[in-house]
């Protein structure tokens, strides 16, 4: 009887104690849960600050190139190293708060379009103002893609944004399989400045020799192509089997396509 009560008594002291520990270990991994979330909402919010920043100092950086006064640039130059450093070190924050892939692959690609259209802008003669303007869509389109991919990650329901319109360069990015690609590649397409072929052809590898050759050739083709008026190049996606090829060509106007479509011989 007393053996009975002890292990009675023994048992549910085991019990209560298992049952601490458990619900110990669930609050914890509920904490970690909830650390985990806020880590990543509060790198997305440092990541949007640090978008509208990095589009006012490139504002700046365009208008700059108007005025001579060296003082002016080397004060934007400082600022614009401040806000790099900034950025790399959101980047290293998002690599500890999200295990996402796409994610991480969208914000180094972001990164990498600031400082592509930083070196755009600091060029002699500058781009004109239809270039401008791409260019900032173009930051604004992939700046969208992050805070999409690292706001799905992390929990926050977003409603459609309507996204950005980008008349001639959408077409591209509709394409499932190969949106699927590029959101996990790390590597980003040319600035719409820069001319671009991308192959997604059956046994037409990108890294194997036919595929690198076939690349060069058509880029040969196209690479000296660039509209004067909006200043744009143009970009070609191969899709489909090497038996049957479709060609979409991403330009800025009707003029430019004709003059595509002649170089390509379509
Ligand atoms: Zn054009």
């Amino acid at each position: 009887m007393d053996t009975l009560l002890t292990d009675n008594v023994l048992a549910a002291v085991v019990g209560a104690i298992l049952g601490a520990a458990i619900a110990h270990a669930l609050d914890s991994a509920r904490e970690r849960r909830a650390n985990a979330r806020t880590a990543q909402r509060l790198v997305l919010g440092d990541i949007v600050a640090l978008h509208g920043e990095w589009k006012a100092l490139l504002e700046e950086l365009y208008a700059s190139s108007l005025t001579a006064d060296a003082s002016i640039n080397v004060q934007l130059k400082a600022q614009l190293f401040r806000i790099s450093g900034r950025s790399n070190q959101a980047g290293v924050v998002l690599a500890h708060a999200y295990s996402s892939r796409q994610v991480r692959a969208s914000y180094k690609k972001l990164r990498s379009r600031y400082h592509e259209t930083q070196a755009l802008f600091e060029q002699t003669p500058r781009p004109n103002g239809h270039l401008r303007t791409a260019a900032f869509a173009w930051l604004d389109e992939q700046a969208e893609r992050v805070g999409q991919v690292a706001s799905t990650a992390a929990g926050i329901r977003q409603k459609d944004p309507g996204g950005i319109a980008w008349v001639g360069w959408g077409s591209i990015a509709n394409k499932k399989w190969a949106e699927k690609y590029e959101a996990l590649s790390f590597d980003d397409r040319a600035p719409p400045w820069r001319p671009e072929v991308t192959v997604y052809v059956v046994g037409l590898n990108g890294r194997d020799e036919e595929g690198q050759t076939f690349r060069q050739v058509q880029l040969d083709k196209i690479r000296d192509l660039v509209c004067a008026e909006h200043q744009r190049a143009i970009h070609v996606t191969f899709r489909g089997r090497k038996s049957h090829l479709s060609t979409e060509i991403a330009v800025c106007c009707e003029p430019m396509l004709g003059r595509a479509r002649e170089r390509l011989r379509m």
